[in-house]
Order: structure tokens, then C-alpha cells, then sequence
């Protein structure tokens, strides 16, 4: 377990984050990794002196399958409740990136973890909530729904503004574990349903008032949403030659 700001801390592995938010004594999870990160959630629970009673909320950035992994076997070992944006939630959704990502040497690593941890096992969604943008959710952490379509279409940012943190998913990180580049960046083209309203969307959380960025996949960015937001801005503009 690593703290990443007051009150949250991270687990996963060096490839896929997720992310748990204490706020008096309660729990919310932000993403629930790869199905076999299950096994992480009791000692994360025993390292705070918590019990599955006590998470109230999983919330999805996104429902791909290294966020949604082990989100129905939490729910029902807390009873927590389910939430994601409206448009992540028809149980139709393509869950799992495309093959040809992992064509590239690159990529191996991931798609050998990715398979490792449960990709086969498409995990199911369960019984959800939704939420649309501009929502504060009632759950730990009092989470504000930005939305930031792109990398899918029902992607969000999470800011929670008592922990001075933005949770961002797929929508900007600082690990493409497809490229294994690094820094504040958009995951790469073929990943995303569409790049160019990937772009468009960092508009929507450029003004948001919190110091650290905790992406999906990636160490956290410390310096602030706008200054995180440039940097993906010129990563963008750079890897397309303009
Ligand atoms: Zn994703
Ligand atoms: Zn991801």
C-alpha cells in the first residue's frame, strides 16, 4: 500500500492502479483492477484496520477490464453499492482492448500480465448504479463526476476535492503500458474509441482544483490538473509532429 494523498492510497501492481479513499472511517474504491487483484483487497483492508463492512462504494472511472476486474466479487463480499457513468453500464460493452495492441514488443509485458490476472475471465459488471456529469456521489470521498469521453465513450474523472485529488482512469495517465511511455499522457489510438475527443475532453478537468492526478496506470502526477493537462497537450502534439 502506498499513500498517494490524505486519506488514499494505491494498490495494484507497477502496470494497473486502483485506488481506496478512507473519509471517517468509511471506504470508497476507485477501480477495481484485474479480476486476481481480489486477493489484495483483505490485507489492504487488515494494513487499515478496516473489515469489508466498512466499503461503502466502488466507483468506475471506466468498465474496461483491468478497472472492472474484481468489482463484482467486492460488491458482494461488502455489499457495497455500484456506481459508473451511464453509458459503461449496458452489460454489451466491449470490455477487452483490441489484440492487435499487443503486436508490439512493447505491449507484451501487459498482455502476459493482463492474461496472468484474469483476461479471460471477463468479469461481469453486477448490478450498478449510474451517474451522469456534474454529479457528487454520496459515497466517501464525496466524489464530482467530470466527464471525459474518449478513451470510451462513458469515461469520468473523479475529483475529490477534501483529499485535493483527481482521479482521471484512461482519460489522461502517466504510464501508456501499451508503449511503456511515461509522463502525463493519453493512452495511445488504438486503445481509444476516440482520440480526438480524448483530446478535447482534458478541457473539462483543466480547471479543476487539485494538486495530485491519479491515473488508472502510473506513478501520481503531483503538480497540479492544469500543469498535468499541458503536458499531455504537448505529448499529444508532439507524438503527432505539429
Ligand atoms: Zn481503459
Ligand atoms: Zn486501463
Amino acid at each position: 500500500m502506498v499513500t498517494v494523498a490524505e486519506g488514499v492510497h494505491r494498490f495494484g501492481s507497477s502496470l494497473v492502479n486502483w485506488y481506496l479513499i478512507e473519509e471517517s472511517g468509511k471506504l470508497t474504491i476507485v477501480d477495481t483492477g484485474m479480476p486476481a487483484y481480489y486477493k489484495q483487497l483483505q490485507p489492504a483492508l487488515d494494513e487499515l484496520g478496516k473489515t469489508l463492512g466498512d466499503v461503502e462504494a466502488i466507483v468506475l472511472t471506466h468498465t474496461h477490464v483491468d478497472h472492472v476486474g474484481f468489482c463484482d466479487r467486492a460488491r458482494s463480499a461488502t455489499g457495497a453499492s455500484v456506481h459508473v457513468h451511464e453509458l459503461e453500464a449496458s452489460p454489451g460493452l466491449k470490455r477487452v482492448p483490441p489484440l492487435r495492441l499487443y503486436l508490439r514488443p512493447q505491449s507484451w509485458a501487459l498482455g502476459a500480465h493482463l492474461l496472468k490476472t484474469g483476461l479471460l475471465k471477463l468479469p461481469d459488471l453486477g448490478p450498478s448504479t449510474t451517474f451522469v456529469d456534474g454529479q457528487v456521489l454520496d459515497v466517501p470521498g464525496s466524489l464530482r463526476v467530470i466527464h471525459t469521453p474518449g478513451h470510451t465513450s462513458g469515461s469520468c474523472c473523479l475529483h475529490a476535492p477534501r483529499h485535493d485529488a483527481l482521479f482521471t482512469g484512461d482519460a489522461l495517465v502517466t504510464l501508456d503500458p501499451y508503449t511503456k511511455l511515461k509522463g502525463p499522457r493519453l493512452m495511445i489510438d488504438t486503445v481509444n474509441e476516440s482520440t480526438s475527443t480524448a483530446v478535447a475532453s482534458l478541457q473539462n478537468v483543466c480547471g479543476v482544483d487539485a494538486s495530485h492526478v491519479l491515473p488508472g496506470h502510473g506513478d501520481p502526477w503531483r503538480g497540479g490538473v492544469a500543469g498535468a493537462v499541458e503536458r499531455a497537450m504537448r505529448s499529444f502534439r508532439s507524438a503527432k509532429g505539429t
